[in-house]
């Protein structure tokens, strides 16, 4: 009878234990709950360490970074060192605080302990359909690491209709099904931050804030590097739930913007400076202007509506280009993913070779120019161009025999008029 209260770890008796826990097949003692605990901490802090080492250790060069960037993303060379050079120094910085942690544990000499690498986050600015997403999701998929997108325009301050911004996390989390150490070396990309400007009419303020700067502001936090509190499933907090927290300090934030507008600011500065100087004649400045977004400092984004601590937070600006003809005929057919190859694949799979004249692929660049949604446009055509094909499938389809679908200028013309 004595036997059935020992714990059946250690073999301790009911006398020299404090409580013991019953499952179905024995017990385990306080001391044994205990010990468990420190071993498994001390496991998840170690598999931790090597996690970091190992993302630094295959960490690559930004010129091999760039080159990998070059597989995915046409042009846009001067977004795509900027990156590589961000990113890598991204996770030198964690590197950093990782070795100076360890020496402090270590009571050895810890490195420049006065100095204080910032994060570098980054700024995208560039009309729609540049590639702002696709360089962020680019950057992840070389990484491996967690990545997830944020729409800027669904967040709200605490008691509008909207989500909470802690909820940008949650996402993140969600990602990589709670692996809290995984999510804290993340990248996440904020499409849209422009929309919160303080003076973005895009929105009408019932469903955000009065000011728009509620929101910038509990952004803000986020990203500073703090312990947030995240609600495990999105959309608002409400005060019963159980919260996670989430280190921000090692997440990689990127953000994009097309700031529509803000080539009058911009021209507005660039001619008050010129009247001072010889040139009297006021220049106008378009956002279709390759030099454009070159010109964009953090003085500009101020007077477009976003709080200078938040321009602060983004050390990094930098700028897409307007896609021009012959890098949307790239898009087309030269990147790893390019839609032409993805069509190509798919009616392959159909036992059917597709091949799409020059011709006709200048009508489809043609018509993605007029639309003005970047190379968002390609995709629209080239579903427009194909749909009858791909609906009347079956109608090829003949065991071991292999069709021709030649797409020329003519049928380009056709189905896209
Ligand atoms: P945005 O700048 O609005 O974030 P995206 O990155 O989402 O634009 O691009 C929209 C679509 O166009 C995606 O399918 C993407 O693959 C393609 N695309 C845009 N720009 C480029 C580019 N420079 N190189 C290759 N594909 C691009």
């Amino acid at each position: 009878m004595e036997d059935l209260f020992k714990c059946n770890f250690c073999g301790r008796k009911k006398n020299e234990i404090t409580f013991l826990i019953s499952g179905i097949n024995g017990h385990i003692c306080n001391f044994c709950i205990e010990k468990t605990y420190s071993l498994i901490h001390k496991k998840l802090e170690q598999k931790k360490e090597i996690d970091e080492q190992q993302l630094i250790k295959f960490l690559k060069k930004p010129k091999e970074i760039k080159k990998f960037l070059d597989q995915y993303v046409v042009g846009q060379d001067e977004a795509k060192k900027v990156i590589s050079v961000a990113v890598y120094n991204h996770y030198k910085r964690i590197q950093f605080i990782v070795e100076n942690k360890k020496n402090k544990i270590e009571k050895k000499d810890i490195k420049n302990e006065k100095i204080e690498i910032e994060k570098s986050n980054i700024l995208l600015i560039g009309n729609t359909g540049t590639g702002k997403t696709l360089l962020a999701k680019s950057i992840s998929k070389l990484l491996k690491i967690p990545f997830t997108i944020a729409d800027a325009t669904t967040l709200t301050e605490a008691g509008y209709v909207g989500e909470d911004v802690e909820s940008i996390l949650s996402r993140l989390l969600q990602s990589v099904n709670y692996n809290i150490n995984s999510a804290e070396k993340g990248i996440v990309f904020i499409d849209e931050i422009d929309k919160i400007s303080k003076k973005s009419n895009s929105n009408p303020s019932i469903t955000r804030d009065v000011s728009g700067e509620g929101v910038q502001q509990a952004l803000l936090k986020i990203l500073e590097g703090t312990i947030i509190n995240v609600p495990p499933q999105g959309g608002r907090k409400h005060p019963d739930q159980k919260m996670i927290p989430i280190n921000t300090e090692n997440i990689l934030f990127i953000a994009g913007g097309t700031f529509d507008g803000i080539e009058k600011i911009l021209s507005n500065r660039i001619n008050q400076y010129s009247t001072i100087g010889y040139h009297t004649q006021s220049k106008k400045i378009e956002k279709k202007d390759v030099i454009f977004f070159k010109n964009i400092i953090s003085d500009d984004l101020k007077k477009f509506g976003l709080i200078p601590e938040l321009i602060g937070r983004f050390p990094i600006i930098t700028y897409l280009n307007p896609l021009n003809k012959i890098m949307l005929k790239k898009i087309l057919t030269e990147p790893k993913n390019a839609l032409i190859k993805q069509y190509q694949e798919l009616f392959n799979m159909d036992k059917i070779s597709l091949n799409v004249t020059n011709k006709a692929l200048n009508i489809i660049v043609d018509k993605t120019i007029q639309l003005g949604l970047g190379a968002r446009g390609l995709r629209f055509f080239c579903e427009k161009l194909f749909l009858d094909y791909m609906f009347n499938i079956d109608d090829h389809i003949e065991e071991n025999i292999h069709k021709k679908l030649n797409i020329d200028e003519n049928v380009a013309k056709k189905k896209l008029s």
